[in-house]
């Protein structure tokens, strides 16, 4: 079967496709043939060696597919059952084994692709809106990159719950986008002099003065002192990523000064920590989406042959929404390109 790996820590040129033997599940696990992988952020950093690794590794830990075969052991699973998973090494890959216990089910109505893209992006959007700042009606909220697969997903989800949710784009077609998915009040960061300064002052405007219940920061370093400076009394600070950069050390009298503010930097893991967690918050997402209530957006689908580009996409801030590789289209050749399923952008990304 063919794989992309990461031949050594690098930039996207360390990604290879390469032909390696069919896994083999054993006791616990699911052998799965990949209908498509997401790609996320946290690859890049595994790629780069930002996150110490492997060297080679077989890319990605995300992704939607049918279960090929179980291994011993395995009962809530069987050959053609579709299933999705966050967190399973080697999926950028045709075939991989994914733990029994970290496979969700994916319900008749929900597309294999749709559901990889909504796999880690709606899960982490799921739970930062409904368990670690628990959106209420009537909330001001603030959500950096709006136009972002998490970003997206996420201001839907507040909308839903109630909240005035304002965002931050780069341009002006990821702030149409974040419009549609139900931001009523779009900032483009990337016009502001002083973002430090002049955000907060927008947010404080749009608020009666008062500031924001919560801001979900996943921009990290450039955001950071602006998110602060943008919260009313008592608000949260929700840092959940770094797409700029880590946040600097922080002095904690500084939440004293600014009102007794909270903040908090939350990973997913922590929050499907146990499978009771995971399957339920992941069968709240499928059902939002079956309804038809959460709209997905996937702006990119390379074939797997093309995961360094996607790769190059992701950190070029040009894409919006999932992008995804779909190893059955392209026949992994970069001259596929113009098969239906790969590479697709739109003119927002
Ligand atoms: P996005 O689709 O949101 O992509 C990142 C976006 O961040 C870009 O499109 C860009 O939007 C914005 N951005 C701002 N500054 C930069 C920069 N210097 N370089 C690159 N991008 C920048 O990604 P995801 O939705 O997949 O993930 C969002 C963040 O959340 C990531 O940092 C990821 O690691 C983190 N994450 C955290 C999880 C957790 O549980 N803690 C789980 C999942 C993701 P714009 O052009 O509009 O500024």
């Amino acid at each position: 079967m063919r794989a992309i790996q990461a031949l050594q820590a690098g930039g996207p040129d360390v990604l290879d496709l390469v032909e390696l033997p069919t896994p083999v599940p054993g006791p616990g696990e699911l052998l799965v043939d990949v209908a498509a992988a997401g790609v996320n952020f946290i690859d890049t950093y595994r790629r780069a060696g930002v996150y110490p690794m492997e060297y080679p590794h077989v890319v990605g830990t995300e992704g939607a597919g049918v279960v090929a075969a179980v291994g011993p052991g395995v009962a809530d699973f069987a050959p053609g059952d579709h299933v999705a998973w966050t967190n399973a090494f080697g999926s950028y890959a045709e075939q991989v084994v994914v733990p029994a216990d970290v496979a969700v089910p994916v319900p008749e109505p929900v597309d294999l692709r749709v559901a990889a893209a909504v796999g880690l992006q709606g899960l982490t959007a799921h739970y930062l809106v409904t368990s670690t700042y628990p959106v209420q009606p009537g909330d001001d909220v603030l959500l950096h990159a709006g136009a972002g697969g998490v970003g997206l997903l996420a201001t839907q989800l507040a909308v839903r719950r109630g909240a005035r949710v304002i965002t931050t784009v780069s341009t002006e077609a990821k702030a149409d986008l974040s419009r549609a998915a139900g931001a009523s009040d779009v900032v483009n960061y990337a016009e502001l002099d002083d973002l430090t300064t002049e955000l907060p002052a927008i947010v404080r405007d749009l608020t009666g003065g008062r500031g924001v219940a919560v801001v979900y920061d996943s921009v990290g370093k450039d955001t950071f002192e602006a998110s602060l400076a943008s919260l009313r009394r008592r608000g949260m600070l929700v840092l959940f990523g770094g797409s700029s950069g880590q946040v600097p050390p922080f002095d904690l009298q500084r939440l004293n000064k600014g009102g007794s503010l909270f903040t908090t930097r939350p990973k997913l893991d922590d929050y499907t920590a146990t499978r009771a967690e995971l399957l339920d918050r992941a069968s709240e997402v499928y059902a939002l989406v079956a309804s038809g209530d959460l709209d997905v957006r996937v702006s990119a689908t390379f074939p797997l042959a093309r995961a360094a580009d996607a790769h190059r996409a992701l950190e070029a801030r040009a894409t919006t929404g999932k992008v995804l590789l779909v190893p059955g289209s392209g026949v992994g050749s970069d001259a596929d390109t113009s098969t239906a399923t790969g590479p697709t952008t739109d003119p927002a990304s």
